[in-house]
């Protein structure tokens, strides 16, 4: 039941995960003209408009978590 159509302008290119290094996936969304990075390892999520360039949404769990917050501890 899967409509080819609906997957056909999205590319998935395979990337390393910015966050813990292990293979992850880039989804260019070329429908909403977005860029999504996410890896099923460490939960790392990134959302970037391709125009833009700017971060919609991103979630960093573990070790980045530590860097965006460096100098306020928890
Ligand atoms: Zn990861």
């Amino acid at each position: 039941m899967v409509r080819e159509t609906l997957f056909k302008m999205n590319t998935i290119q395979a990337i390393r995960c910015p966050n813990c290094g292990s293979p992850a996936e880039r989804h260019h969304l070329d429908s909403s003209g977005l860029i999504r990075t996410q890896c099923l390892i460490c939960d790392y999520l990134l959302i970037t408009c391709a125009e833009t360039g700017g971060v919609v949404e991103a979630y960093a769990p573990g070790i980045d978590e530590k860097r965006l917050v460096s100098g306020t501890h928890a």
